[in-house]
This record gives structure tokens, C-alpha cells and sequence, in this order.
């Protein structure tokens, strides 16, 4: 098989990798060996929250060219802030046109508000979801928070405890719905995915609305888990018509349904395009020619190659086995590619959760251009993008959404340019 380009990973850098160049008219393929990071995230993206000295970051543009300043390892600043800038804009753009409406500006952050009720700033959060321009400036006085009865991923005490801090008056409500029974048998089953099949159908999003309105209507505000709208546009659409009260969503532990939503908008617009999907096939090797790839082979076509004038490696971090621990190294499983990273194990972590790990930074070198680097030498058409790259720290930083979109922008265009010159 052959194309333009193959990228390897199907979260939302290769995505957003095979997006842009479809967009342009390449053909691409991708292929992703099982569900990303976005399963996982909270309905927000990340551009830049905090500088690596902890101080937080106001204009993510402004943070980015302190980066460039003081941190040139840091993925943002090996594009530059003038990349960066143009990337974030086309970025929120893309989203869009994928279907996945964001609201959120790269000049400044908002916040969003945490499982836990925290607010955290924020760049990018997809519409519906409850945010606020300071943690302190929520948009309601008096809120009902509603759960469904049963469902362990979100809670509601906790969420209240947090608004009280800022004076906000809670009240809660419960629904329950004999469609949920089923489900509530085996309370593991009580998670977002399945609750929320459950309100796909129009019957039951009706007996939520009817079960919440009352609740609500001495309120200012009614908050959901992200809890509706697997699949289907309109749930939230429909809730509001039928509730007067002004309705929020939040989102709940994983799996999360925004988090889902946006994967299969990419995945759904990337076809539409033209692309080539392949969903649960791993690379498990590459052969070269010189210092290019050229072509690589998966565990579902044996034999078969996968051939392309560019590859882009987007496999993620630790956590999608883009990046694999041995007890004295880090590896990249698919190209031996160089790592960036300490080699004394006893540097890699500390016992304290919330400090800053320097795991987290490991990645895949890279040089200016994103090439991947190999035994020393950078792979003239093999790019790096995502959560694999090194040199950020994507939960103290707050800039893991970004750095994926960011840098899966860069190599796109690092592979249109080099058509056209
Ligand atoms: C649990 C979790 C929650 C997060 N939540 C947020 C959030 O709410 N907001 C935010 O801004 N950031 C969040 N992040 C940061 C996150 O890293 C980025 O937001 C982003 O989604 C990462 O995308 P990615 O495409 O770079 O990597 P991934 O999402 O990890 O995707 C990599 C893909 O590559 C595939 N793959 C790996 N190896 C192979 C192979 N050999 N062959 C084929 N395919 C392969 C994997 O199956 C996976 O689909 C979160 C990270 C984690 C781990």
C-alpha cells in the first residue's frame, strides 16, 4: 500500500496530522493501534497554564515566548512563537470544522471546572461544558447539581464544597430511570459510556429533563455530568429547550464523553476527506533506505508494507506505549529512536505524586524541524508529533493538548512545504 504520508498514531496529533494534510489533498493513511488519550480528557484543551518554574500563565502566546526564552528544549520552543501562534489559531479552526466546537482564545486562558470542582486554566473547552473567566466569577449565585443515582464517577458533594468557597449556594438533585436498571445490576457498568446510551434515546433525555426541572427552577444554574450525547448532537440542545434553568455540563471521571465525542468527530472528518483509517493495527517495524523510512509493517498486514514519501510518529507518550520503560532505559518501540532522558532510574520519579516528574519530559529526540532523530542522525522523512515528543511537562505545565495540536500542525506543514519546494 502506498500514500503520501502514514502516521503512525490515531490520538489527536495524528489526527490532526492527517487532517491538515488531507485538508491539502494528500493522501494519507493512519493507523492506530487502540483508543488515545482522549478517552481520558476533560473536555478541555491546554495550550499553556504555568511556566516550569510554577508561575502561572495568563496569555499562553506571552508564556510561549518566555518559553522560547528560557526553556529551548520545550517542543514550543523548538517551533518558535510565531509558529506556535499561527498553529494555535488554525488549530481552534480545524477542531471546528471537524465539528467539535471549542470556545477559548490563545491570548487568554479561562478556567474550566475539574471532576473535583477545581478550576483550572484552560485555553480550548467544548461548548456545553461549564467554565468561568476566574475561578472566583462562576456564572450562577444559586446551582442545583444532579447526578444520576448510582453513578460513582462524579460528585456532587465535593463540586459543592468547592463553590461554597466562593459563597455559591448548593442544592442537589437525583435522577433515576427504570432504563437504568439494567445497567445498575452490575454497579461497574454504572459508568459515563453506558449511562449515556442510555439517554441517547429521546424517551429517556424527556424524564431527565422532567425529573430535573423542578429541582432547578429555584436555581440559577443546573449542572450534569457529561453524562448525554454519545451519539447524538442534539442532547444538550434538546435538555435546554425543555429546562428553563441554565444548564451546565461537568465532566466525570473517565471514560470521558467530550473526550470521546472529539475523537470520533477527528475520525469522522478525516475520512470524509479521503483518509485512510486503520483502527487496532500496530507498526511494529520499519525497513530504510539511507537515512529515509521507507516503508513500514503492521501486526494485522504482515507482510504487506505500508510505503510513503513521509511518515509522522505519533504514538504518544508512557501511556499509549508510544514510549516503553525497560528497568535502565527509555525506548521507542517502533524505530528505536533516540530518547531524551536521564539515565539514573532513581531521577526519573519522586514517591511525591503531585511533584514535578521528570519522566514526564522523556521523549523522542527530535531536531529543528521535528525530524526524529536515529543512532545519532535525524531521519530526513520521519517527523515527530504529540505526547512521544520530549522536553514538557504536560500536567505541571497544563500544555498537553497544545503541544499535540501544535506540533502535529508543524509537521503537516513541514511535509506540505517540502512538496512544494
Ligand atoms: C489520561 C490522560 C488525560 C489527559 N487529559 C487531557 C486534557 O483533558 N486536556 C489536555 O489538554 N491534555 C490532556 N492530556 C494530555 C494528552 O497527552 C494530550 O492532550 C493529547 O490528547 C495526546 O495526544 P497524542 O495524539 O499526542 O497521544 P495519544 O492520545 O497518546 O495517542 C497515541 C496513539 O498512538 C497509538 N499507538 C501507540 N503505539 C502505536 C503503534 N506501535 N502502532 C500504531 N498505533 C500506536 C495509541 O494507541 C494511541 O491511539 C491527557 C493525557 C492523559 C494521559
Amino acid at each position: 500500500m502506498r500514500f503520501d504520508t502514514v502516521i503512525i498514531g490515531g490520538g489527536l496529533a495524528g489526527m490532526t496530522c492527517g487532517i491538515r494534510l488531507a485538508e491539502a489533498g494528500r493522501s494519507c493513511a493512519i493507523i492506530s493501534q487502540g483508543q488515545s488519550a482522549l478517552h481520558f480528557s476533560s473536555g478541555s484543551f491546554d495550550l499553556l497554564s504555568k511556566l516550569p518554574d510554577g508561575s502561572d500563565v495568563q496569555d499562553p502566546l506571552e508564556g510561549i515566548a518566555a518559553l522560547e526564552r528560557t526553556n529551548p528544549e520545550h517542543p514550543y520552543a523548538v517551533m518558535g512563537a510565531e509558529r506556535c501562534e499561527r498553529y494555535a489559531r488554525e488549530a481552534a479552526e480545524l477542531l471546528r470544522r471537524a465539528g467539535i466546537s471549542v470556545a477559548g482564545d490563545c491570548r487568554g486562558n479561562h478556567f474550566r471546572i475539574t471532576p473535583m470542582g477545581k478550576a483550572r486554566a484552560t485555553w480550548l473547552t467544548i461548548d456545553g461544558y461549564l467554565t468561568a473567566e476566574a475561578p472566583d466569577r462562576l456564572p450562577f449565585r444559586k446551582v442545583c447539581i444532579a447526578n444520576v443515582e448510582g453513578f460513582l464517577d462524579f460528585y456532587p458533594e465535593f463540586i459543592a464544597e468547592e463553590f461554597r468557597k466562593y459563597g455559591i449556594e448548593c442544592t442537589f438533585a437525583s435522577v433515576n430511570l427504570p432504563d437504568l436498571e439494567q445497567i445498575r445490576q452490575n454497579p461497574s457498568e454504572m459508568r459515563s459510556a453506558n449511562i449515556a446510551r442510555v439517554f441517547d434515546h429521546e424517551r429517556n433525555l424527556d424524564a431527565l429533563a422532567a425529573q430535573v426541572r423542578d429541582a432547578a427552577a429555584a436555581c440559577d444554574a443546573l449542572i450534569l455530568p457529561a453524562i448525554i450525547g454519545l451519539n447524538r448532537n442534539d442532547s444538550l440542545e434538546v435538555l435546554r429547550a425543555k429546562i428553563p434553568t441554565p444548564l451546565y455540563l461537568l465532566p466525570t471521571l473517565p471514560p470521558s464523553i467530550p473526550g470521546i465525542r472529539a475523537q470520533q468527530a477527528l475520525q469522522h472528518r478525516f475520512r470524509a476527506l479521503g483518509g485512510e483509517y486503520f483502527l487496532g493495527d500496530s507498526v511494529l517495524r520499519a525497513e530504510y533506505d539511507g537515512n529515509s523510512v521507507k516503508r513500514i509493517f503492521t501486526a494485522n498486514h504482515g507482510n504487506i508494507p505500508f510505503e510513503a514519501d513521509h511518515f509522522v510518529l505519533a504514538t504518544g507518550s508512557f501511556f499509549s506505549r508510544g514510549l516503553v520503560a525497560t528497568p535502565d532505559r527509555i525506548v521507542e518501540p517502533v524505530f528505536g529512536a533516540d530518547t531524551v532522558a536521564t539515565s539514573d532510574r532513581s531521577q526519573w520519579y519522586t514517591l511525591r505524586f503531585f511533584d514535578r516528574q521528570n519522566y514526564q519530559a522523556f521523549g523522542v529526540r527530535t531536531d529543528a524541524a521535528l525530524h526524529v532523530v536515529r543512532e545519532g542522525r535525524a531521519i530526513g522523512n520521519l517527523y515527530g508529533a504529540g505526547a512521544g515528543l520530549a522536553g514538557f511537562h504536560p500536567v505541571q505545565e497544563g500544555c498537553g493538548a497544545g503541544v499535540s495540536l501544535l506540533s502535529a500542525l508543524f509537521a503537516a506543514d513541514e511535509i506540505l512545504n517540502s512538496h512544494q519546494s
